[in-house]
């Protein structure tokens, strides 16, 4: 099952829950923006998906700390030099170009495959990317500059000295509803199943003959 053995290169916090990891690149490694790979943890195994761009030297990670979980806790504590066990990049959650527009919605680090989409030159997306505060905007600058329109959705409270991009105040399926009209979307869903089945339910009732790509990260 493992393919690959990764060696930690540096790891830095994106805010206080979420840090990303970089790993020095195997040989051999090759992957498609959007791909992940399953870290091995004894008999369990957690998926993380790389965030590109794919030619770099080094494989890079966007992770939040899941208090008390079982892996994401090692990767936090990890140290230059320490070596993860994973397997070969899989995932079909790639982008495909098409004549309809592309609206992509994200919650938390369920950005990470967009932020792949994007530093392999995707361009012209819409994104809405659900966090509970600013803080969680993580790449924000380089998405809201890749895309057409980049919609912040902040459940929690807004502080005074925000500043950045004008967000909507609420969860992404409300944000969605407020702001695109019904159209031909390809939508692309990532990150908490509770956000992709409320997300399902209102393409269905909303955009009939959208397509839409999903990815569930927990
Ligand atoms: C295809 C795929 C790609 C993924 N890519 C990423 C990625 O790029 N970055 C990333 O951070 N995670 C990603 N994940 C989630 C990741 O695989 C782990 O599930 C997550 O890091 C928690 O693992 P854990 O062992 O620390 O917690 P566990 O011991 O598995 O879980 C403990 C508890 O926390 C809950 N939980 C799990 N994840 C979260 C979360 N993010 N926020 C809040 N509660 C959670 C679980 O439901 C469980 O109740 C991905 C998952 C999949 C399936």
């Amino acid at each position: 099952m493992t393919e690959f053995t990764l060696e930690v290169a540096e790891r830095h916090w994106l805010s206080e829950e979420t840090f990303e990891i970089r790993f020095v690149r195997p040989p051999g490694f090759d992957y498609l923006p959007g791909q992940k790979v399953g870290f091995v943890d004894g008999a369990a195994r957690r998926d993380y998906t790389m965030l590109g761009p794919v030619a770099a030297g080094h494989l890079s990670f966007c992770v939040r700390l899941v208090p008390g979980g079982r892996f994401s806790p090692k990767l936090a504590a990890a140290r230059r030099g320490d070596r993860f066990a994973v397997t070969a990049p899989f995932g079909f959650f790639t982008f495909a170009p098409s004549p309809r527009q592309a609206v992509w919605v994200a919650t938390g680090t369920g950005i990470a495959p967009f932020v792949a989409f994007v530093r392999a030159g995707v361009r012209g997306f819409d994104l809405l990317h659900g966090v509970r505060s600013p803080r969680g905007l993580y790449y924000r600058e380089e998405l809201a500059r890749a895309g057409r329109r980049y919609r912040p959705c902040i459940s929690g409270p807004l502080p005074d000295d925000y500043d950045g991009p004008s967000p909507f105040g609420g969860r992404v399926g409300d944000g969605l509803r407020a702001g695109w009209p019904p159209g031909d979307y390809d939508f692309y869903l990532c990150g908490r199943g509770e956000m992709i089945r409320d997300l399902l339910a209102i393409i269905d009732s909303r955009y009939e003959g959208a397509h839409v790509h999903t990815e569930r990260f927990y």
